[in-house]
């Protein structure tokens, strides 16, 4: 069977790159080689950001309530092609057909939210400042944005930027992760369906060296970043430095407390959701559980019980409640991290490593991990893992799970589980993370909110999502006007 090789996107054509440097995407349940993905040079780059600047001078003036037409006929295209568009998640990322179909729910939300764009992008106006003097705010659009994905949510997170992006009159460059770029090529294929205009969208495949292009190229005046901490560090920098205003959201350690008066079943299904859902790859996945008090005993006994529950396979496979990592060295990865933290003093009461799925034996495969006794400043606490591995802690008091929480280097995430609203308000009020959960996980959240990562989970001012998309992709024009009656024609 012949692999094809994904093309670029530019100026309303696919075009074949000219790169030579070709990656395999696998499927990480069965191996296959499902395309290949070019690492476009920056000559490509240059031919997507010139396309996209010559596109911004006639987009900028098509009308917001004309431009979200655009993003009403993409939620329709999206809706009838849900399923096509989960398929090929799970097949290039590894997750349940139910967890794909949940990220697309979530990229569709934010074609929605921004289909309000007229009413989103009104701005203030003051009256009579001074005697016939009024001062007021116009949002226009600021250029060429460029949107930089990781492998996680290749369905979902270039639309916590891009569908904001156009509906208030830039145009896009997308350089979806090289190991799950099928998707969005998908996704493009129905924005070419939608009719945006030549230029408006643009899609460059590639990877380290088509970012460094995105983040030089004198004509992008925006950057949206999702990914880890030190290549979010490195894309705030150097993005910054070259004068563009820049949003990096970057990796995470999220933390969960138990207390003791927390609903157990209500707990377990949620944590065991949150640390093994999407095979524990999500930026805001629980990885460590703190438990408070009496909630140590029942919680470690009904976590494992949860965790052997678990049915690790192919996610098109119905049955399947768990899919596997993304590559074989990611799994190798998470492997040795579990191992260091069992040499560093935690205990294993669920080892998931050594698991085959029959029919699957080449998928990178891992059963849910969890592992007490955690070191609070050990590798196992500090690391972002990004697998199906589960810490526990114990604290005392709630006090100090809160400074366990705080101590972290990240702040994307944090939970707290009980039936004590003073409990929770001191959580909510002290936990130092930019998206909290009380008995909820956090999913991600909803598309007319900002994803608020907080510390080293996120580089910037404006996050993604809802008015922050907004106000990221607009800048403020003041105007202050006079206009004395005598200068007019008296009619
Ligand atoms: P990654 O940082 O390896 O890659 C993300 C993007 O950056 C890719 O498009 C990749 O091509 C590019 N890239 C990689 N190395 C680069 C370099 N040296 N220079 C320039 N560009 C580079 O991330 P990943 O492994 O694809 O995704 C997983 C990470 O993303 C995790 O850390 C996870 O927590 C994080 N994440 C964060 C959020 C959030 O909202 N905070 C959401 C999803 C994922």
């Amino acid at each position: 069977m012949t692999v094809t090789t994904l093309a670029n996107y530019i100026n309303g054509a696919w075009r074949p790159s000219q790169s030579e440097q070709l990656l395999d995407v696998h499927n990480p349940a069965t191996a296959e080689v499902l395309a290949r993905v070019p690492l476009s040079p920056a000559e490509e780059v240059d031919q997507a950001a010139q396309a996209a600047a010559t596109a911004f001078e006639t987009w900028r003036r098509v009308p917001p309530v004309e431009r979200v037409q655009y993003l009403f006929r993409l939620k329709t295209l999206l809706e009838e092609h849900i399923d096509d568009l989960s398929r090929s998640i799970t097949n290039e990322n590894g997750k349940t057909f139910a967890e794909a179909r949940g990220e697309m729910r979530r990229a569709i939300e934010n074609v929605e939210v921004a289909c309000g764009i007229p009413t989103l992008m009104q701005s203030e106006f003051s009256e009579d400042i001074a005697s016939g003097i009024d001062e007021f705010v116009i949002r226009q659009p600021v250029g060429v944005a460029a949107i930089i994905a990781p492998f996680n949510f290749p369905g979902m997170i270039p639309f916590w930027f891009l569908p904001y992006a156009v509906a208030t009159g830039n145009t896009v460059i997308i350089k979806p992760s090289e190991r799950c770029p099928m998707t969005m090529h998908l996704a493009v294929e129905l924005m070419q369906q939608a009719g945006f205009p030549p230029g408006v969208v643009n899609l460059v495949n590639g990877g380290a060296d088509t970012v460094n292009a995105l983040l030089d190229h004198p004509l992008i005046s925006a950057v949206s970043f999702v990914g880890s901490t030190p290549v979010a560090r490195h894309i705030y920098a150097r993005a910054s430095a070259n004068g563009k205003r820049v949003q990096a959201q970057g990796g995470a350690k999220n933390p969960i407390v138990v207390l003791p008066d927390a609903d157990l079943e209500t707990t377990i299904r949620i944590a065991a959701d949150s640390a093994f859902g999407n095979a524990g790859q999500r930026c805001l996945a629980a990885s460590l559980a703190i438990t408070v008090g009496d909630a140590r005993g029942p919680f470690t006994e009904a976590i494992v019980a949860a965790a052997r529950q678990r049915v690790v396979g192919y996610g098109l496979d119905p049955d399947v409640t768990m899919g596997p990592v993304i590559s074989p060295q990611s799994k190798e990865r998470i492997e040795r991290l579990i191992e260091q933290g069992v040499q560093e003093g935690a205990r294993l009461l669920e080892d998931g490593r050594d698991i085959v799925v029959r029919g699957y034996e080449r998928g990178n495969f891992l059963r849910p991990t969890i592992l007490d006794n955690v070191p609070p400043g050990g590798i196992i606490a500090r690391t972002e893992i990004f697998g199906p591995v589960l810490g526990l802690l114990h604290a005392e008091t709630v006090d100090e799970a809160i400074a366990l929480v705080n101590s972290g280097e990240y702040g994307n995430m944090a939970c707290l589980f009980t039936s004590s609203g003073a409990a929770a308000r001191k959580f909510r009020y002290e936990a130092m993370a930019g998206n909290i959960g009380i008995n909820i996980g956090v999913a991600a959240p909803m598309a007319f909110f900002p994803f608020s990562g907080w510390k080293a989970s996120f580089f910037g001012t404006l996050h993604g999502q809802g008015r922050h998309a907004v106000e990221f992709f607009t800048q403020t024009k003041v105007v202050i006007e006079r206009w004395p009656k005598e200068w007019s024609r008296q009619f």
